[in-house]
């Protein structure tokens, strides 16, 4: 790790991590870690380009091995590697893309974003999820989906963030693919349990039943999330497109955790 991501995380855990939410304006008042333009979200470096350094860049943990299907990490590396889940179980949707795995930087990165609506952390793994989209899609142009669709949140928990990750990450997409996007195909019925501190069979039972498709989909869509972590949400939001007529879904994320 190059010396420079201390500061992220000596910065970072005492806040993202405890218990109560600081607000915004509290954090900059207190001047905790007033980013300039340009500044590196990691090691504060000045010349950042889309909020990191070139260093801190390659520092990130690429999801290089992982299962073709789910994007589950694996030790091995290879291309066509399908992990036992996926073997035992096949998931409804046909891959997912995610080109981080969510540890250390990357972790403290979406949490800043989506907990303390600190977009700047975030800006870099959006600028570059959308360009590992670019070049996928340059290559496989099949792949290219009819719709984005921003993995819905319950309203109730929208406006207690302030806003939906999700749409902010599939309208960035969007803007730099063409492909239009969407934030209400897809409803919540009701309200979960947070699906943090659930093991999978657990969040695949939290989610039964909630999620509500508002008109006809289109055949092939891609849905838009922060982060996957067992891939619940994916399983039982692709099941509902499908049966409301979707041919083919994807998932496209920053970052897929480890297991
Ligand atoms: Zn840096
Ligand atoms: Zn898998």
């Amino acid at each position: 790790m190059i010396k420079g991501l201390k500061s992220l995380s000596t910065l970072m855990t005492p806040k993202v991590n405890s218990a109560k939410r600081i607000p915004r304006a509290q954090i900059s008042i207190k001047g905790l870690f007033q980013l300039r333009g340009g500044q590196c979200v990691a090691c504060l470096e000045p010349h950042a380009h889309f909020g990191l350094c070139t260093p801190c860049r390659q520092d990130l943990p690429a999801n290089h091995s992982h299962c073709r299907c789910c994007a589950l990490p694996i030790a091995y590396a290879g291309d066509e590697l399908i992990c036992g889940q996926c073997l035992k179980d096949p998931p409804p949707f046909s891959r997912i893309v995610a080109p981080w795995r969510y540890r250390f930087p990357v972790d403290g990165m979406v949490q800043r974003y989506k907990y303390n609506g600190q977009r700047a952390y975030a800006r870099p793994l959006i600028q570059d999820l959308s360009t590992h989209l670019t070049l996928m899609l340059e290559t496989h142009p099949e792949r290219t989906p009819d719709l984005l669709l921003a993995s819905p949140m319950h309203p109730a928990r929208r406006r207690k963030r302030g806003f939906n990750q999700a749409a902010d990450i599939a309208e960035h997409i969007s803007r730099q693919s063409g492909i239009p996007w969407s934030a209400d195909l897809v409803v919540r019925n009701r309200r979960t349990r947070p699906q943090r501190g659930l093991n999978r069979e657990e969040r695949l039972a939290n989610l039964r039943g909630i999620y509500q498709v508002t008109r006809i989909p289109p055949a092939s869509i891609a849905i838009v999330d922060d982060v996957v972590t067992t891939g619940a949400t994916a399983r039982s939001l692709t099941e509902v497109l499908l049966e409301a007529g979707a041919r083919e879904v994807q998932i496209w994320a920053l970052a897929r955790t480890p297991g």
